[in-house]
């Protein structure tokens, strides 16, 4: 017998079909002999209607602490649907607020940090043999004020309703049936995943895979809880993401395209000490994310540095850049917006080179000029202009994968 915690998104009970198709692979586990905590999250695009709603009365700023009270009843309706199915099936059920589980959390309203769970609760369903439908994505300040842990918030409720029960499995259905090793959409050859490791998981997840939510898998690291992604449509197996996985012959676990990127570039900046620190500086105060840095040669005792950030984030940028000019002499700003990132990613790449080589070469073949590169242990990212993101995905996926 065994704990399972399992976690259903908005599309997997999106409807009453859905909802039984999930209260049946849920009793499924039940019937077995185990205990099963269910995390779901609100029905389809039930959180970003209710945005809607909120936006019809105040366009600009409702007060966080309402949008949390208002976007935490998306999840009390599809727990309560979620109960009364499997109720339907004839087993014991009971849902649970995300307060009602035991969820505390900072007060920083919609992207709210889990402070603790206290467990009482669900250690005396769990005895009653009840199955456990938790509400995802929320939990109480200390004020008694319902809170939201931010968009796609579930999955961290999951691993950490795994982490606190201390899970024999964290199960996360979605309507894909694991992780791939690029956009399946985007490229033939896309093969799924057996295993990934968390970190491995972390940079595709910051790079665009969208499978699971940046933070589920930080927590799931921090408390080594091996996770299993996978369909609610298909009974498969899905992929695994845990601590260490096996390395296989392609050394690299998947390909990523990024187009949320700009490239702004700082023209004839005075080439001596402080002047990264000034240009950084200024755009750290603004909490503008850098990704890459490229610095040219001194030339005349001026140089040129470029960087990316988000695309939201380039006019603030730029801002901020002519705000402190005085202080920071420069000769122009160009801002790119007509690039995309491409990146590679798997932890065997450290023990074995030639990996940049390979995605360079494959590049070269199909004629994509590099703007930019940047390498860290387990990733190699690089720039190119947009309209070769495409391409540029399928033949750096091809040298790797065919
Ligand atoms: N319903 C919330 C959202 O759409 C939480 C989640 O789906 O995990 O962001
Ligand atoms: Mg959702």
């Amino acid at each position: 017998m065994s704990l399972i915690v399992k976690k259903f998104g908005g599309s997997s009970v999106a409807n009453a079909e859905r909802l039984f198709n999930v209260a049946n692979i849920i009793v499924d586990d039940y019937k077995n002999g185990n205990d099963v905590i269910v995390v779901v999250s609100a029905q389809g695009d039930t959180t970003d209607d209710l945005i809607a709603k909120a936006k019809e009365i105040n366009p600009d700023n409702p007060s966080k602490r309402e949008m949390d009270m208002l976007l935490t009843s998306g999840e009390q309706i599809s727990i309560s649907l979620l109960a009364m199915a499997i109720e339907k099936l004839g087993y014991p059920v009971i849902s649970l607020l995300g307060w009602q589980a035991g969820f505390y959390t900072d007060s920083h309203h919609g992207v709210a940090r889990i402070h603790k769970i206290n467990t009482e609760r669900m250690k005396a369903e769990i005895d009653k043999k009840k199955i456990i439908i938790v509400a995802g994505f929320q939990g109480i300040n200390k004020y008694d004020d319902l809170t939201t842990l931010g968009r796609g918030g579930s999955d961290t409720s999951a691993v950490a309703i795994a982490a606190a029960m201390k899970a024999d499995r964290c199960q996360i259905y979605t309507d894909v049936d694991g992780v791939y090793t690029t956009d399946p959409r985007k490229v033939k050859g896309a093969r799924k995943l057996q295993e990934i490791t968390y970190d491995e998981m972390l940079e595709l997840a910051t790079l665009g895979a969208q499978v699971l939510n940046n933070r589920s898998v930080e927590l799931a690291k921090k408390h080594n809880v091996e996770l299993e992604v996978l369909s609610s449509l298909e009974r498969k197996p899905g992929t695994i993401v845990k601590e260490k996985v096996k390395m296989e012959k392609t050394l690299i676990r998947g390909v990523a395209k990024d187009t949320d990127v700009s490239v702004i570039s700082v023209i004839g900046v005075q080439d001596n000490p402080g002047t990264a620190f000034k240009l950084f500086n200024s755009l750290a105060k603004k909490n503008i994310e850098v990704d890459m840095i490229l610095q040219s040669v001194g030339r005349d005792g001026t140089k040129d540095i470029s960087f990316s950030v988000k695309r939201s984030s380039s006019a603030e940028a730029i801002k901020s850049l002519e705000e402190i000019k005085d202080n920071f002499p420069f000769v122009d700003i160009k801002c790119a917006n007509n690039v995309a990132k491409i990146s590679t990613v798997g932890a065997g790449m450290e023990s074995h080179p030639g990996v940049a080589a390979k995605m360079f070469e494959a590049l070269y073949d199909s004629d994509i000029n590099i703007q930019m590169i940047s390498t860290s242990e387990i990733k190699i990212s690089i720039i190119i202009e947009e309209k070769y993101a495409d391409k540029a995905l399928n033949v750096v996926h091809d040298a790797f994968f065919n």
